[in-house]
């Protein structure tokens, strides 16, 4: 098998799983972009197997610690594992499910989510984009689904140089369908909706938040579906509004709002940060703001003006929030530490002179599980906020 080998210190010997071209001392064998390769360290000890593209920043990422090649038996093993662990967590439902999440469980670039009887699979890497087929029917023997959708429009893509594309690759095409989440109807569109059609990684924070909403005026921030805003109406708040510059996702926000049965939530399609500018101007006020903007950076260069873009919507929600009342606030960039986080949060209060007491801290759900030594894997951080009466 060819292969490279590794430079002292690198992070792979740190717990991580990647290989960056600066930590490459020589490449043997002549390593075909895709190929799965062996790793060995400076003193020609194996480290295990990896899936290779010189093209990508990642040159290599480490799939197991044994010589291991990528066939469907072993992507069965890797599904049947990484769905066992979510079944034995107990409350989740794996019908409605991230079953296999990229490096933390074991398949770099592969995200395998459930939506009842559809599978909807993504392949952000090269390696893994070249083996879809054996893949689908590694899916097909553990999960069983009536069809299999490749959601192949993510734009990390472009860094392992893989173009988008959608399409089913087996079974049948899936039509809009409807979850019922608590007690709201969520509707799930496979192909046009964003992301695998719902933000799977934040459906257990949504009921957290209803306990703030009860008769309060809320506002939801990049509401998308309305997840956020829906749980809040149903939480009794006096009044919602959703906010989203996404016209598909408010037009299933309002279906869901119907299907629901709730009336106390309207919908704006707007940009989030024209549209509190213009409340701030009119002095409005909320009890309970919720902001759960899109990932505003995608590398580290470009943190600065994602931090600023942070502080601006802040600032502007914390002037509007009416004392005792509460900011929900995310950030899904793992670029974003959660210091980081909480230094912008700390300077946006300094400048609307309000003062804080953080009431609540939440999480990716389970199914997005983090692994401690690759950092990358914890990227949704989220934080609530009293705004304490003046004293
Ligand atoms: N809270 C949602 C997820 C939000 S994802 C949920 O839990 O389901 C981010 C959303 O922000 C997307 O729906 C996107 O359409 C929207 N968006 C991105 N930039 C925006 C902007 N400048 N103004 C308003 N909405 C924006």
């Amino acid at each position: 098998m060819a292969g490279i080998v590794i430079k002292p210190r690198a992070r792979i010997f740190h717990g991580h799983e990647w290989v960056y071209a600066s930590e490459i001392k020589k490449s043997f064998g002549d390593p075909k972009p895709g190929d799965v390769i062996s790793l060995k360290d400076y003193k020609d000890r194996p480290l295990g197997s990896a899936i290779y593209n010189p093209h990508s920043q990642i040159v290599a990422r480490r799939f197991s610690r044994r010589k291991q090649e990528l066939d469907t038996d072993f992507f069965a093993r890797r599904i049947q594992r990484a769905l066992e662990w979510r079944q034995s967590i107990g409350n989740i439902s794996t019908d409605l499910c991230r079953i296999l999440w990229s490096e933390s469980d074991g398949l770099p670039g592969v995200v395998i989510d459930r939506y009842g009887n559809h599978v909807v699979l993504q392949t952000l890497t090269l390696a893994m984009d070249q083996r879809v087929d054996s893949i689908a029917a590694a899916i097909q023997q553990t999960l069983s689904p009536e069809g299999i959708v490749l959601r192949n429009d993510n734009p990390v893509r472009k860094a392992e140089g893989l173009s988008p594309e959608i399409r089913v690759i087996t079974g049948t095409d899936p039509e809009p369908r409807r979850f019922i989440l608590g007690n709201i109807s969520l509707g799930v569109d496979l192909i046009g909706g964003q992301k695998t059609g719902l933000y799977l990684d934040q459906l257990d924070n949504y009921p957290l938040i209803a306990e703030y909403a009860k008769g309060r005026r809320v506002l939801d921030c990049f509401t998308n579906q309305g997840g956020f805003a829906l749980h809040a109406a149903a939480g009794n708040a006096a009044s919602v509004i959703g906010v989203d510059s996404s016209h598909a996702a408010l037009a299933t926000a309002q279906a869901n709002a119907n299907e629901s049965g709730l009336s106390n939530v309207t919908w704006l399609e707007a940009n989030v940060f024209d549209n509190l500018k213009e409340r701030q101007s009119q002095a409005e006020q909320f009890g309970l703001i919720i902001l759960d903007p899109p990932s505003f950076t995608r590398n580290k260069r470009s943190l600065n003006d994602a931090i600023r873009g942070y502080k601006e919507i802040h600032l502007r929600a914390l002037k509007m929030i009416e004392p005792g009342g509460v900011l929900v606030t995310f950030t899904c960039s793992h670029h974003v530490s959660r210091r980081a986080f909480l230094e912008m949060i700390r300077d946006a209060a300094v400048d609307a002179k309000r003062t804080l007491r953080q009431v609540d801290t939440y999480h990716q759900r389970a199914d997005h599980p983090i692994n401690p030594s690759i950092p990358e894997t914890e990227y949704l951080h989220g934080l609530a906020f009293e705004v304490i009466p003046a004293w």
